[in-house]
């Protein structure tokens, strides 16, 4: 027969398979047992170590690498941490729309409120009204407080107009009497 079959005589200590060549028998310690497993030559009985192998549990880092708490640690950076990143930023995204919804109310409030105001003025008022609201503590507070001036000054106009016209006294007139029966009410002094 010309084909011989190369006899087997390397074997693995861990699981018994038999190699006919060194290398290979040093691979399957590598890939099968992450070259924990110890490689016998049955001829000679020698144990075969792989150089390398040897170099490489000398390092401490290798040892560290193979060591189940560093699997643990690599699977769990492989599997949550971008999940973690994700959630994570998910939360601020959330957090953040939310808090355009808590601005809905008031806006929506403000936006009637200016109304009467050419368009561009409008947007002007509002746009600054929020980007203000925004860089303060309370954005809601800051924007229920520009509504609350609003409708003050909404009511100011429309007051001065009744009375100025019912005594027939100039806008001007009619503030400055308001202001001084206001100012010397004992609804002011108590405020
Ligand atoms: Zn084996």
């Amino acid at each position: 027969m010309l084909c011989v079959m190369k006899e087997k005589s390397y074997s693995c200590n861990t699981c018994k398979e038999r190699f006919g060549r060194r290398w290979n028998a040093d691979r399957h310690n590598s890939t099968v047992h992450s070259d924990m497993a110890i490689i016998f030559n049955n001829k000679t009985g020698s144990i075969s170590k792989h150089k390398e192998t040897t170099q490489r549990y000398d390092n401490p880092r290798n040892i560290y690498q193979k060591s189940p708490s560093y699997k643990r640690f690599k699977e769990m950076k492989n599997n949550f941490s971008p999940f973690r990143k994700d959630d994570l930023e998910m939360e601020e995204e959330l957090k953040i729309i939310s808090i355009f919804g808590k601005l809905k109310q008031p806006f929506e409030d403000l936006e009637k409120l200016l109304s009467d105001n050419p368009e561009n003025i409008k947007i002007k008022l509002l746009s600054d009204m929020v980007i203000y609201s925004l860089t303060s503590s309370n954005p809601v507070k800051s924007l229920q407080e520009e509504i609350e001036l609003c409708q003050s000054l909404s009511s100011r106009q429309k007051i001065i107009e009744c009375v100025s016209k019912g005594n027939s006294l100039t806008p001007g007139q009619t503030y400055a009497y308001l202001n001084g029966l206001i100012k010397n009410g004992r609804y002011y002094k108590r405020k």
